[in-house]
């Protein structure tokens, strides 16, 4: 079996090379950087989850037990891909720290993701193994696991969690079991920090996700730049309850507390209530992604029961833009600086400090983490920097930003300027106060639909819709929604005699296509045509504008 061959973009050598001088960069591995967390911190409290506790000693055993495990008992092997739909428990964080010590590249999927999406993305990365948790879904991760060895070429390794794992799949429990086996460990590679460390799924432009290749060292630096900026010590507890996958997760959240010897809680979910009582029971000081929808929750729900928040001293809405409302809400209600911060899976993240003006709190998503970011707001037809105060394209570059997407090339070509600063599809304005610049999110160029954070493309549900025997043309876009920021709306010309096209009907083929549940239409338009721009394309600004009226028109009347 051939391991696929890592052909995705590298950093250009002088970046690199600077990188490396100005110290940015080490030769470190995040795995070794794990093992020198366990060697300072052994007996501190790494992971809690809703079920399991370990200190950095037993996460750094079992993450090595676990590596050597999956090499000696699979046919897995250093450079494979593994895809993952592991949902928020602590066997995701010892897989994923696990299969990072073996030289493995975890694919970082989600539960949620349906089998279509699966079976793409793992076509495109040549995936080999695939890890699912057992208990979700009623066992079903594991049959489409199963079903999907068959169908894409080169995937033979399944690997169930937390459920029992049929005849010709793995078993975590064993694969850990046989990680202790006396020369079990001699088969841990050595890697190479310049590497592949993760496959990251990026909310990206158009089409399927896009697929980000991160690296040892800048996913490390990463991870460093996000605990310096949030000035993260061994005190802190980080709690972080969306997916641990999601590179807000791994970037934000649980790599920059395991570099510093904090506590990371991976909370099985975000509800409002249980999120408080997590707060006051583990004392958590830190909770670095928030989208809106779940701090206006967190809001609801403070205003009918009170909470222990005293411990809390960091928390930074972001993944989706605020409004400032909810921003002075939270001032009030938590009582510290709302801080927002603003994240990809190519890269780069901003954050507002806690001491900027109060106008930069409130409008801005503050200001690039590490200060080797590179930031240029471009016209958005050319490569030219328009003024500061300005609306522009967000483009960057820099010690933790991809130079391109995996196996992408056409795209690459335009995704990224000719020297190599990803253009994000945000529209921004910089804005100089005090002599710092600061970034406000004003806008949107992607065809992408940003439900309370979850990314979702337009032309990727088009696509299926367009196989619905009932549709002859399909235009996705996003409609206002108050918590959630936006959801999906599908206008669709029928083909003549089709069935009713609802909501319920719809959702019912896109499940069937294996298209995941969080990108369903929430709203269908049956129309007899589309409205035009003048070069003859269907006019996406007019079809929101008419969902946006439509919607005024109902609350008035409701
Ligand atoms: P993903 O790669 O899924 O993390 O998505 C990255 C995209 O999320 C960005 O390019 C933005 O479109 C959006 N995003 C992230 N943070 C914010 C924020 N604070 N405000 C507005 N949009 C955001």
């Amino acid at each position: 079996m051939m391991i696929a061959a890592d052909t995705s973009p590298p950093f250009p050598p002088e970046r690199a090379e600077r990188y490396l001088r100005e110290g940015l960069w080490s030769g470190e591995t995040l795995g070794d950087a794990l093992r020198a967390a366990a060697a300072t911190h052994g007996d501190r409290t790494a992971l809690v989850t809703a079920d399991a506790r370990y200190t950095y000693r037993e996460l750094d055993e079992a993450t090595e037990r676990f590596a050597a495990g999956v090499l000696a008992a699979t046919p897995l092997e250093p450079g494979d891909r593994v895809m993952f739909q592991m949902g928020n428990v602590a066997e995701t964080v010892v897989a994923y720290y696990g299969a990072i010590k073996a030289g493995l590249v975890p694919v970082c999927t989600l539960p949620q993701h349906g089998e279509r999406e699966i079976e793409q993305l793992a076509t495109h990365v040549e995936a080999r193994g695939h890890i699912v948790q057992g208990d979700l879904r009623s066992g079903a991760l594991v049959e489409s696991a199963q079903r999907l060895t068959t169908a894409i070429e080169g995937l033979d390794t399944v690997i169930v969690a937390r459920d029992a794992a049929p005849a010709g799949t793995h078993g975590f429990e064993t694969l850990v079991e046989a990680g202790t086996a006396p020369n079990a460990h001699a088969l841990l590679p050595t890697i190479d920090p310049a590497g592949l460390v993760v496959f990251q799924l990026s909310g990206g432009t158009t089409g399927l996700p896009k697929v980000a290749p991160r690296r040892h060292r800048e996913y490390l630096y990463n991870a460093r730049a996000w605990a310096q900026a949030l000035e993260l010590t061994p005190d802190d507890v980080v709690l972080h309850p969306l997916p641990i996958m999601h590179n807000a997760g791994t970037s934000a959240a649980l790599q920059p507390a395991h570099l510093c010897g904090a506590t990371c809680i991976v909370a099985p979910g975000a509800e409002a209530g249980a999120v408080l009582d997590l707060v006051a029971r583990e004392r958590v000081t830190t909770i670095p992604v928030v989208p809106p929808a779940v701090a206006i929750r967190l809001l609801d729900q403070l205003e009918i029961r009170p909470a222990d928040l005293s411990s809390l001293r960091r928390f930074y809405v972001g993944g989706q833009k605020p409004t400032v409302e909810l921003m002075v809400r939270l001032e009030t209600a938590l009582g510290i600086p709302a801080q927002q911060m603003f994240g990809m899976a190519e890269g780069m993240f901003l954050l507002t400090p806690p001491d900027a003006d109060p106008w930069v709190r409130l409008h801005t998503v503050g200001t690039p983490i590490s200060p080797a970011d590179e930031v240029r707001v471009l016209d958005v037809v050319d490569e030219v920097e328009v003024p500061d105060g300005e609306l522009g394209e967000l483009a960057c570059r820099g010690p933790y930003t991809i130079n391109g997407y995996h196996r992408a090339e056409r795209h690459n070509a335009t995704a990224f300027t000719s020297d190599g600063f990803y253009r994000t599809g945000d529209l921004v304005t910089r804005h100089v106060v005090d002599g710092r610049p600061y970034y406000s999110i004003d806008g949107r160029i992607k065809d992408v639909i940003n439900r309370g954070a979850e990314k979702i493309h337009a032309d990727e549900l088009e696509e299926v819709l367009a196989t619905h025997p009932g549709v002859r043309n399909a235009a996705v876009v996003a409609m206002p929604d108050e918590v959630l920021g936006e959801r999906v709306c599908a206008y669709l010309i029928p083909t003549p005699g089709a069935g009713q096209l609802t909501v319920e009907t719809v959702a019912q083929f896109l499940l069937g296509s294996g298209v995941a549940k969080f990108k369903l239409p929430e709203r269908i338009e049956v129309v007899p045509t589309f409205p035009l721009t003048n070069i003859g394309k269907v006019s996406k600004k007019d079809l929101r504008a008419d969902i946006e009226r439509k919607l005024e028109d109902e609350k008035v009347l409701a």
